[in-house]
């Protein structure tokens, strides 16, 4: 274990380093075993937390932004001076192995440094001698960023960056089943900014409720279900808050009748099953031409069963275990409703309860239903239905037929049907013969429930801020 595991967790409020009276413990998926133990922020310490965030706004509000810049892209040179105690710790809180931690916490780095280029300039909209018209972006004040587990380092860092370059102070909120990177991130990082321009706190599910409802917060920037997301925005009306919801997706994956079977099984594996399919935009429904439908099952399955599912921390493993115990619960839901509607398992379809870890084996179900859970649901766990197709329009309107609108992935050499297809797709984000490539200059967001708003690019740095025009009349004799 790394050096960072042998550390006191602890939250960081106006830069102080806090415990508090209750602690819980962190888990490690492998293992089932606890490792580490948090704090459990109290409401008196959110309190606390808004009010010095509220005040280090004053001054970090109006620090120029090319030192805001510098600050956020020296947080980026920390990790990166971290990156190997880090990447040893999102291993052991959240499972991932190697080479997924390797992805989000260079990408991490990467985002810090690019977000920091970016800027929102002032627009002259009229200067004549009669009137001057200005559209500008100011900061809205304390932002509460409430994470999820699956990527708890980089979906902290999206709201990081951002809301930091803006103007606004942040106080974040990991998961409980994944605080330790975000803890220690914003602890080794106090010397590099103001007291109170960067806070986190663990704590129960409590505390993110506390967040949604507080008057001295101005915005919540969240990722997570979109059952929860319904509650943060409900939460949110109560004082006018400013939300970005990055939520659950459902993303259809369609496969024309012109791949390569073989060539196509390796990408079309990781679409749906990178981070053990605990990926918002994992492809979760495959749509697969009848033409190729039963090759390409059959190269899936090859492909899947040459991948090393078990501990993240072993060099050999491809996929680490579910990350924790209620989310194996409720994956293990969709194997039993497989097995009691009688699904065929084109591969897996058993969950070894014995494991040590909360192991679940990659499951591939053959031509499960439309209208059966493992469809219509997001089960966020390694089981995927594969579906037949046959008719472009159809499949365009199964592919629609879903609240969720994350992601969407066509695979085809005809690259004309490719995109006429995409296009048509409900989506945020389509990639046509890729999947999962991001970029901080990049909108990301969802369509329909799977979210409101969007991240990364321009537009999302313009959601930490609000729009202000200023006029100026000019025109002498009208006021003296
Ligand atoms: P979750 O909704 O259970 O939890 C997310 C966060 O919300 C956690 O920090 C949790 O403590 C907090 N929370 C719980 N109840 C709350 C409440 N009432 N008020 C405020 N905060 C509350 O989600 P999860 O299980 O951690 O993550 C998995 C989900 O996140 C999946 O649905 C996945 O698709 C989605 N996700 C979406 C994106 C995206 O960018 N759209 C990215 C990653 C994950």
């Amino acid at each position: 274990m790394s050096a960072l595991t042998t550390f006191e967790y602890v939250n960081t409020i106006n830069g102080e380093r806090r415990g508090s009276a209750n602690t819980v413990p962190v888990y490690n998926p492998a293992t089932g075993q606890a490792f580490a133990e948090v704090p459990v922020a109290s409401r008196e310490d959110l309190d606390e937390a808004v009010a010095t965030a509220g005040a280090a706004f004053v001054k970090w509000s109006a620090t120029p932004l090319a030192e805001r810049q510098a600050i956020v892209s020296a947080i980026g040179d920390r990790l990166e001076e971290r990156a190997q105690e880090f990447l040893s710790l999102l291993t052991a809180e959240q499972g991932k192995p190697r080479a997924m931690a390797e992805w989000e916490v260079y990408g991490s780095i990467a985002w810090f440094r690019e977000v920091a280029k970016q800027e929102l300039p002032e627009q002259v909209l009229e200067d004549t001698p009669e009137r001057k018209v200005i559209s500008r972006h100011t900061p809205l004040g304390v932002v509460g960023a409430i994470v999820p587990w699956n990527f708890p380092i980089l979906l902290a860092v999206w709201k990081i960056a951002p809301a930091l370059v803006a103007g606004n102070t942040m106080i974040v909120k990991p998961s409980p089943f994944t605080p330790l990177c975000d803890l220690k991130l914003v602890e080794l990082v106090q010397d590099l900014v103001p007291a109170g321009v960067l806070s986190a706190m663990s704590g129960d599910d409590d505390l993110g409720k506390w967040m949604t409802a507080h008057p001295g917060i101005a915005k919540i920037a969240f990722t997570g279900s979109t059952e929860t997301g319904r509650h943060v925005m409900a939460s949110a009306a109560g004082t006018i808050k400013r939300v970005t919801l990055e939520l659950g997706g459902n993303d259809p994956a369609i496969v024309l009748p012109d791949v390569d079977p073989k060539k196509l099984a390796p990408p079309i594996f990781w679409a749906a099953f990178q981070n053990n399919a605990q990926f918002c935009n994992a492809a979760k429904r495959l749509y697969i031409h009848e033409d190729v439908y039963d090759a390409v099952r059959d190269e899936l399955v090859a492909f899947a069963k040459t991948v090393v599912v078990g501990d993240g921390s072993l060099p050999e493993t491809q996929l680490g275990p579910i990350q924790n115990k209620p989310q194996l619960e409720k994956v293990a839901e969709y194997f039993d409703d497989c097995v009691a509607n009688g699904y065929t398992f084109a591969l897996g379809g058993t969950i070894d309860t014995e494991s040590e870890g909360w192991l679940v084996p990659v499951t591939l179900v053959d031509n499960p239903p439309e209208d059966s859970r493992l469809v219509t649901e997001e089960p966020f766990g390694p089981i995927l239905p594969l579906l037949k197709w046959s008719d472009e329009a159809d499949v365009i309107a199964r592919a629609n037929n879903t609240i969720w609108g994350l992601g969407a992935t066509v695979w085809g050499n005809d690259l004309a049907a490719v995109e006429r297809i995409g296009r048509q797709l409900e989506a945020g984000t389509v990639w046509l013969n890729e999947v999962h490539q991001y970029s901080p200059h990049q909108v990301f967001g969802g369509h329909k429930q799977s979210g409101l708003g969007a991240e990364n690019s321009l537009h999302g740095l313009a959601e930490y801020t609000n729009h202000q025009t200023v006029c100026l009349n000019r025109v002498p004799g009208t006021v003296a």
